[in-house]
């Protein structure tokens, strides 16, 4: 695993590409050994226990809220942002977890093998913080994936956030139903999955007037309306914040201004006396406002879609491992570098530097190839 973590740490992206890296001494230094074969780094993998590798999680988290180092937004609430993730797709080779889908192609029907994760991740002022990660299994949906997942942080985070933000599949009774009886607030975009809740909503909000509001560049109409009661399955207070958002951007093929619109409809147990319209709409862009502090950033420049080893504990492995390095190199890149070190060293420069450094003093040619 400390051999893995190097990989990620200087994004090499392939099992291979770290072995090349097998002469320089910092191995013996770092392992007290020779590092393994990528054939043998990979075999490991199925072999590791993932609930070490959430423990670890659990351990930066504590550190890092010891050392106050995750304070709350303004509005004073942590969301914890609920995603689901698709890693690679392959006609060929599967797995028992793969899940699978008909793909209709020219060529007639197709079954086309993927995995998906759902991970949680903590959004706060300015900092964001993965926590975990869930399987999907064959023959369930992503839903039951994450309330999996709920049910192993709630017990082992029980501060750590106050509602659970995610998109319009998330807008659904079970997740409703879980959270909020269990003491937290739950708030997910309402779209067209729920016709009939949408529809009333609309209906009573062209009688209620809006108040203006913000949201970044962007000049908002906000309705906000509690005491729904068209969506039977769910027990708790349901209550719809609606933002119509309006912005101007210079488009780039001819630099005219034009403006742009988004009419967004969110549904929330967040009680008034919890969360101001304005939090609830800024709460509600959280799931967006992380995409590259995420998943987008660890799949665009950690690598972490690559399929190392095609196994269901491995690609978990892999997935909790990349998503520890990124907090813990997250947490040194704000915490640790000083302003001016990181205007001069953006994230990537510092990964490439890491890189640099195993591969210098290494014998170019043969030596370097692969075994
Ligand atoms: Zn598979």
């Amino acid at each position: 695993m400390r051999a893995l973590t190097v990989m990620f740490m200087a994004r090499l992206g392939s099992l291979n590409a770290l072995r090349q890296t097998r002469t320089h001494r910092f191995w013996n230094g770092w392992l007290g050994a020779d590092l393994p074969s990528a054939d043998t780094l990979g075999r490991v993998t199925t072999q590791i226990e993932a609930a070490g590798l959430r423990e670890m999680h659990r351990q930066v988290y504590t550190r890092l809220k010891r050392g106050k180092a995750l304070p709350p937004p303004a509005h004073c609430l942590i969301a914890a942002v609920l995603d689901g993730h698709e890693s690679h797709a392959t006609y060929r080779r599967h797995c028992p977890g793969c899940l699978t889908r008909t793909i209709h192609t020219a060529l007639g029907d197709r079954t086309q093998y993927y995995h998906r994760h759902v991970s949680l991740q903590l959004v706060g002022a300015n900092w964001t913080l993965l926590l975990d990660a869930e399987p999907q299994r064959p023959g369930e949906d992503e839903v039951a994936a994450a309330l999996r997942l709920l049910e192993r942080v709630l017990p082992r985070y029980p501060r750590a956030f106050d509602v659970v933000a995610a998109d319009g599949l998330y807008a659904d009774p079970r997740v409703f139903n879980y959270l909020y009886p269990r003491g937290k607030d739950v708030l997910a975009v309402l779209k067209y999955n729920h016709p009939a809740l949408l529809e009333d909503a609309r209906s009573l909000f062209d009688h209620h007037s809006s108040v203006a509001g913000r949201y970044r560049n962007r000049a908002c109409r906000y309705w906000d309306i509690g005491g729904f009661t068209t969506w039977p399955q769910v027990t708790a207070p349901i209550r719809i914040v609606r933002s119509l958002e309006t912005w101007s951007v210079r488009r780039q093929r001819d630099g005219q201004v034009e403006t742009q619109q988004a009419d967004w409809f969110w549904v929330t147990t967040l009680a008034p006396t919890r969360a101001t319209t304005g939090a609830v709409v800024q709460l509600g862009h959280a799931r967006w406002a992380i995409e590259n502090q995420g998943f987008n950033e660890l799949v665009t420049h950690w690598h972490a879609d690559h399929v190392y080893r095609h196994e269901p504990t491995a690609l978990l492995v892999f997935t909790l491992l990349a998503m520890l390095c990124l907090n813990v190199f997250l947490a040194f890149y704000r915490r640790d570098l000083k302003p001016a070190a990181r205007q001069a060293a953006n994230m990537l420069h510092i990964a490439h530097l890491i890189a640099a450094e195993l591969f210098v003093g290494i014998p170019a040619g043969p030596a370097r190839t692969p075994m």
